[in-house]
């Protein structure tokens, strides 16, 4: 094979175990020698064709479908060959121990798409919402990767870097003529465009905040005395849908832990042993390891007794409450409301630093719930409606927010008198920068490692 065509990679692209069908998937320069040797004739472009799969000596494997994508109208953009057969894990293993033979090697982890990106047929940032959308954990998470997939995310981004562009080629010209500064930026209404890329910025990083939430979920603690209906508000939260979350991996890490799910997000909700100071051994595991969660919660639910005085916390749950740590967001449930008397409903405490937040309801009959939930996502910063969102990553998240800082520097300069408009310039292209990371315009080969390294074999 001349050496300017990509070397040829081969996967069994289905999961493993039995399936009715299993599909091997070879991408590459030439498939002409792997179509001659596995299915003993051309195959046409694009057609479902019937074969059966021959290893060396001519002898079926098996037999299925063959499926031939010349370049540069497949997934990676490269000739791709699917071979569909049975989905029996040794039956595949032959069909792509056939494929190795004839010159494929295998295909590391998110390699297809990897070449997908690198031949311009998505972006990276759609790339990677590809592995988002066959990670996602709830049924919102996978549309919101569906959407990233189709180029919303990009196009927004897309949009600011062009606005972005519009307004460093202004400003080039400006630095052309410095005598001239000021009236330039004044008759650009500069100050003005750099104001309306940064509400725009804020506009898509309230969306993005909100999609990694969906991606990456929450950990939320519940702590309070015993008793007070930690369990129960577990039950109420894992209500049905909860059957269709599946544990993001290496979430749950405890017994007491559940995957819960709140519009569309994933909770990972740890009920806890109990807070209490104590001298039984026992009980102080179980007290060590609720701190312990504590430490990688997300948001802590302090469970109290809805009977109890609303402004006047018990000395234990108070003193929990002084030893969380400064800045985790905390909503305070006032349990068994039905008990009590009182008719749910939410409050939000103004304190100095961060506002507190009440909830009263009731956790066996599942009132208030509602409330719990929209407080519980207003705690984190969760705004706007799960549902419109793009599914986004921390890697995105601190670009906007590089892009973000930028932006503000770039206001403050133009603000400036004189403005020193070589570092306005500078803040500019710095902003610009940021964001064409997200769609890969500007990625260094390591972080490309990175991102495709965690993609399953096949993808
Ligand atoms: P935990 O020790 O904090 O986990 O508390 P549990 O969830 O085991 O609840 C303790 C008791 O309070 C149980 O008998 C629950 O049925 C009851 N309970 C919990 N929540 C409510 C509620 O909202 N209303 C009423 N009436 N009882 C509740």
């Amino acid at each position: 094979m001349p050496p300017s065509l990509p070397p040829l990679i081969a996967a069994i692209a289905t999961p493993p175990g039995r399936g009715g069908i299993g599909i091997v998937r070879i991408a590459g320069g030439d498939l002409d020698g792997v179509i001659a040797g596995v299915v003993g004739r051309p195959l046409p472009p694009r057609v479902a064709t019937m074969a059966s799969f021959r290893d060396a000596r001519g002898m079926p494997l098996d037999q299925g479908i063959a499926l031939y994508f010349p370049a540069p109208h497949s997934y990676t953009g490269d000739a791709v060959l699917e071979l569909q057969g049975h989905g029996g894990p040794s039956v595949l293993r032959l069909v792509l121990a056939r494929c190795l033979e004839l010159g494929a090697r295998l295909a590391e982890p998110g390699e297809f798409t990897k070449r997908a990106f690198l031949n311009g047929k998505l972006d990276l940032a759609q790339a990677e919402s590809v592995a988002d959308l066959i990670d996602a954990a709830t049924a919102t998470a996978a549309r919101a990767a569906a959407r990233s997939l189709a180029g919303e995310f990009s196009r927004d981004v897309d949009g600011l870097v062009e606005r972005l562009t519009e307004l460093r080629m202004y400003t080039e010209a400006t630095l052309d003529f410095p005598e001239e500064d000021i009236e330039f930026l004044a008759a650009g209404d500069v100050t003005g465009k750099v104001a309306a890329l940064r509400s725009e910025l804020a506009r898509v990083q309230v969306r993005a905040r909100t999609g990694a939430l969906l991606r990456e979920g929450l950990t939320v603690v519940l702590v309070g005395r015993p008793n007070v209906g930690k369990s129960s508000l577990l039950n109420c939260l894992a209500h049905e849908e909860a059957a269709i979350v599946t544990p993001l991996p290496g979430t749950t890490r405890d017994p007491v832990e559940r995957v819960v799910e709140i519009a569309g997000i994933p909770l990972t909700v740890v009920d806890t042993a109990g807070l209490r100071e104590t001298n039984d051994p026992v009980e102080r595991i179980g007290i060590a390891r609720t701190w312990a969660a504590i430490a990688r919660a997300d948001l802590v639910l302090l469970l109290v007794d809805a009977r109890d005085p609303a402004d006047d916390l018990h000395a234990d749950d108070r003193a929990i409450l002084a030893r969380l740590p400064v800045g985790l967001p905390r909503v305070v449930v006032h349990n068994k409301t039905d008990l009590a008397g009182i008719v749910p409903r939410a409050l939000v405490h103004a304190q100095d630093g961060a506002p507190r937040r009440h909830v009263w309801m009731a956790a066996t009959l599942g009132t208030g719930r509602a409330l719990l939930e929209r407080e519980a996502l207003a705690a984190v910063g969760a705004e706007g409606e799960t549902d419109d969102t793009y599914l986004a990553r921390e890697r995105h998240l601190a670009a906007l927010r590089a892009a973000a800082a930028h932006l503000d520097a770039a206001a403050l300069h133009v603000a400036a008198v004189p403005p020193p408009i070589e570092l306005f310039a500078e803040e500019l292209r710095a902003a610009q920068d940021a964001l064409a990371a997200i769609t890969g315009a500007f990625t260094a080969d390591d972080l490309l490692g990175v991102i495709f390294g965690r993609f399953c074999i096949g993808k």
